[in-house]
């Protein structure tokens, strides 16, 4: 997944455009920047890959969250569904503005399931967290017509699925608002850095002001320029959009690339009895980020975790223990351990997480192994491995 792996020329030269003007900043200076507006310039060729109207750059995937959800008008009080298999930031951006997180089941696709959601709406529900995790998606048919009956907001945290699709289209770019992750080891980077995409211009209008403190960006003096709402600072500068934007140049090739070592590795542990897949969607391609399977058993799957660091195979996750990606871990939020009070409506309404039954999500993050998909292998180097792991995981089966 990581766009890391292969920084060049194209990185470099980007980022002198901007240090040679030296205005490191997005906004205003126009006479100093010899014509480079590299945020802008990455925001319209996002947009365009991702077939979407709008695109916002900001400063991480997780403000870009906090962001959607204001723009979307989420404050104190109202609920948002999300999974319990996820990265801690979703609950972070939910709670960030006085918001409710609903906790909930994922199925075998590793993402929400669409019953467990259902069963979780309220009066106070507005807004359905899909988290497109390791590379694949969501039942998004069915979490559209779960919004559509609702009146729900459909936001898709695609931070891990990015070049993804779902019935030919982008993932991130279904749900009414879509959000990107440019950190240091997603699919592209910018070293920090995220993204918004919508096709609603008044949330595109939001999202503009919210993440620059309010700024309504009319006219060419920020100093004179008004402030419609209450915002915040989450703006991307010049030099980490320079990096995405010579990353994004890159992106289809870096898709090429897993998609050949992921297919590689599936093949061979396919040939495996015992060993399955997790389920795609219908109409749904990943971006082949993470090859992510299930062992049969919880004990075999922490076994085959073990013997496949212990043979030299790196890159391998046991999500179900591991202290920020699952709900197991987070002993934080179970506790509701904030450096100060927490607004009342999350102390009065937050689910009891310490008794909360999440066994059905239990029963496939205990079961689940993710190999993380490296663009730098050659095809000798994917094809050892392959050979290690199926070696590796079928000793253990047969143990
Ligand atoms: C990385 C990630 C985020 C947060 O992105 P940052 O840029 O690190 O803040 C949010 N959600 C998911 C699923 C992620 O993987």
């Amino acid at each position: 997944m990581p766009g890391f792996e292969i920084f060049g020329a194209e990185e470099r030269k980007q980022v002198s455009d901007v240090l040679e003007s030296g205005v490191l900043m997005r906004y205003g200076f126009d006479g100093m920047r010899n014509g480079h507006w590299k945020a802008k310039e990455f925001e319209k060729a996002f947009a365009e890959r991702m077939q979407s109207q709008y695109c916002q750059l900001v400063s991480s995937g997780t403000s870009a969250l906090t962001t959607a959800l204001a723009a979307a008008g989420i404050g104190a009080g109202d609920e948002v569904i999300m999974p319990t298999f996820t990265f801690v930031a979703s609950f972070e951006s939910i709670m960030m503005l006085g918001a409710v997180p609903v906790l909930v089941d994922i199925d075998d696709t590793l993402t929400l399931d669409p019953k467990a959601v259902e069963a979780a709406i309220t009066p106070n529900t507005r807004c359905v967290m899909p988290v497109h995790m390791c590379g694949s998606m969501a039942n998004l048919k069915a979490l559209k017509a779960l919004c559509n009956n609702h009146k729900l907001i459909l936001l898709e945290d695609a931070c891990q699925a990015l070049g993804g699709t779902y019935e030919g289209k982008p993932l991130g770019s279904i749900g009414d608002l879509g959000c990107f992750s440019f950190d240091f080891v997603k699919t592209i980077t910018c070293g920090e850095g995220g993204g918004i995409i919508t096709n609603n211009e008044q949330y595109a209008v939001k999202l503009d002001q919210f993440q620059d403190h309010g700024h309504d960006h009319v006219g060419n003096d920020r100093g004179a320029e008004s402030h419609p709402y209450l915002g915040y600072n989450f703006r991307i500068s010049e030099l980490h959009a320079a990096v995405g934007l010579a990353q994004l140049d890159k992106l289809d090739g870096i898709l090429k690339t897993q998609k050949r070592n992921y297919s590689i590795i599936r093949e061979a542990l396919s040939t495996i009895e015992g060993v399955t897949f997790r389920r795609v969607p219908e109409g749904g391609e990943e971006n082949y980020s993470f090859l992510n399977f299930f062992l049969p058993t919880e004990d075999l799957a922490k076994k085959v975790h073990k013997a496949l660091g212990e043979a030299g195979v790196d890159a391998c996750f046991y999500w179900y223990t591991n202290n920020w990606h699952y709900i197991k871990g987070w002993n934080h939020l179970k506790e509701l351990k904030s450096m100060g009070r927490l607004p009342s409506e999350i102390r009065a309404r937050m689910q009891d997480l310490k008794t909360a039954d999440f066994s059905k999500s239990d029963a496939w993050m205990s079961r689940t192994i993710s190999s993380l998909i490296k663009i730098g292998w050659s095809e000798v180097e994917v094809q050892e491995r392959a050979t290690i792991m199926k070696e590796t995981i079928e000793k253990v089966l047969s143990s």
